[in-house]
């Protein structure tokens, strides 16, 4: 009998005895090709030597030192190496366990920058429906996933949720991309205008949104266009790459590509690739100095701040990522899968979008492909799919509530970034095989 609070309490999980490479191994033996890296984790896949060896080093020389006393070495030099890697003007790190705290933390950091400045008065978030930020009580609030939220309403802070960049569902007929993106830009500038622009504080959003859509890219000029809008109203961007950044896209950054930098990036996730819990909110210098020639403290902290042997797994992790040139592997794999998908599914009846960048793609689910439209959420698509492709040896991550409230089924794909061609094909097929026991006929 297991003391261990489970995710469902009528769903107790095999026990995981062992991982190699792509693959996990339960105590019964049966292996499972892990197409998700959990939720988009494991980007070296499991048992990577250089990884673990540097947590043991680490642990022989210093296991915990409270960052209210001393910093450490692998902080020190993640710090240094993720900035010189990040957008400019992104200047400082702060570590945290996970992604919710990497919010938090921006969160927080965003008002008491407003304060040092002497604008006390901004205190609206705004961020977008069809968006997931963590479940903290701040993140949550964040995050415009109904489902996510609906128990935990009257404890959540009042934050605006503008519309997604969502062009499969969004764009209308006879617009062009570059005009949706804009008309999806503009969304933000009107509540601005609507909250009163000296009320607002920041706005918050994923480069590529990922468990609440499946791997869904803004469109060209959506993100530049929000970063002026940002500027014009002394409002802060805060991105969230928790899922999409690390390499996972196909640019250590997810950002980059948008060729926008934020004033505040949360990343958590890939960091530690499953080896250790880490995450990091990076902050730009302009912030920085306001706290700095403020009252020179942030009004935040966690006991495991800074953790050396977290921080030490993600150093060897972001090295292997740069020194094995993982994310060039991430382009050429990720592009190969998605043809792939694209090949076998491309004209499945049900199948409406294959999408994504990088190793990071998802697929959405439709009754029918002309008219997009949704399946009937009591058909709970999303929990038939883990489970059946769970039987047949494949953990992949499928949600339902794509599209606002309860509606709409994708599937999610983040596999370790070693992926070969094999593990592609058994990919593949394993999907396939999942897709003929659910999917109606
Ligand atoms: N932000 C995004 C974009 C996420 O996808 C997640 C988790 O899935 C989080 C934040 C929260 O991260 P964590 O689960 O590590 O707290």
């Amino acid at each position: 009998m297991s003391h261990v609070f489970p995710r469902h309490t009528k769903n107790i999980p095999p026990i995981a005895v062992g991982g190699e490479g792509c693959y996990l191994i339960d105590a019964n033996g049966k292996r499972y090709l892990d197409a998700s890296g959990g939720a988009a984790v494991s980007c070296l896949g499991h048992g990577d030597v250089d990884v673990t060896n540097a947590i043991k080093a680490q642990l022989d020389k210093v296991a915990f030192a409270h960052t209210g006393f001393l910093s450490s070495e692998p902080a020190e030099n993640l710090a240094s190496l993720l900035i010189e890697h990040a957008p400019k003007p992104l200047d400082k790190v702060y570590f945290v366990s996970g992604g919710s705290e990497a919010v938090e933390s921006a969160i927080k950091l965003a008002r008491q920058y407003h304060l040092e400045n002497g604008e006390p008065e901004r205190k609206h978030l705004i961020a977008r429906r069809q968006s997931y930020h963590g479940n903290t009580l701040g993140a949550l609030a964040a995050g415009g996933n109904a489902w996510r939220r609906a128990q935990f309403d009257p404890l959540l802070i009042n934050v605006s949720h503008i519309a997604p960049c969502y062009e499969y569902i969004g764009r209308n007929d006879g617009e062009t991309t570059h005009q949706y993106g804009q008309r999806m830009a503009q969304e933000l500038e009107d509540e601005i205008i609507r909250l009163g622009p000296e009320t607002v504080l920041a706005f918050m959003a994923e480069p590529v949104v990922g468990a609440t859509m499946g791997a869904v890219p803004a469109v060209d000029g959506y993100f530049k266009r929000i970063r002026e809008i940002c500027d014009k109203y002394g409002v802060l961007l805060i991105l969230d790459e928790v899922m999409c950044g690390m390499g996972r896209t196909g640019s250590l950054f997810a950002a980059d590509v948008d060729g926008v930098a934020p004033d505040i990036l949360c990343i958590a996730k890939g960091l530690g690739a499953g080896y250790q819990p880490i995450g990091a909110m990076l902050c730009s210098d302009k912030i920085y100095a306001a706290i700095e020639n403020g009252s020179g403290f942030f009004q935040h902290g966690h006991t495991y701040i800074g953790h050396p042997v977290a921080t030490a797994a993600g150093l060897a992790v972001v090295n292997a990522l740069l020194d094995r040139d993982l994310i060039t592997r991430v382009q050429k794999q990720g592009a190969k899968l998605k043809q792939m998908l694209e090949n076998t599914f491309g004209q499945h009846p049900h199948i409406g979008d294959i999408r994504g960048r990088g190793l990071f793609l998802g697929m959405e689910f439709v009754s029918d492909r002309d008219a997009k439209s949704p399946f009937d959420p009591s058909l709970a698509l999303g929990a038939k799919m883990k489970k059946t492709a769970f039987e047949n040896g494949l953990i992949c991550y499928p949600m339902s509530g794509t599209r606002d409230g309860k509606l709409g089924d994708h599937m999610l794909l983040a596999p370790p970034f070693i992926l070969n061609d094999n593990h592609m094909d058994q990919l593949v097929e394993k999907l396939g095989k999942t897709f003929d026991a659910v999917l109606p006929n």
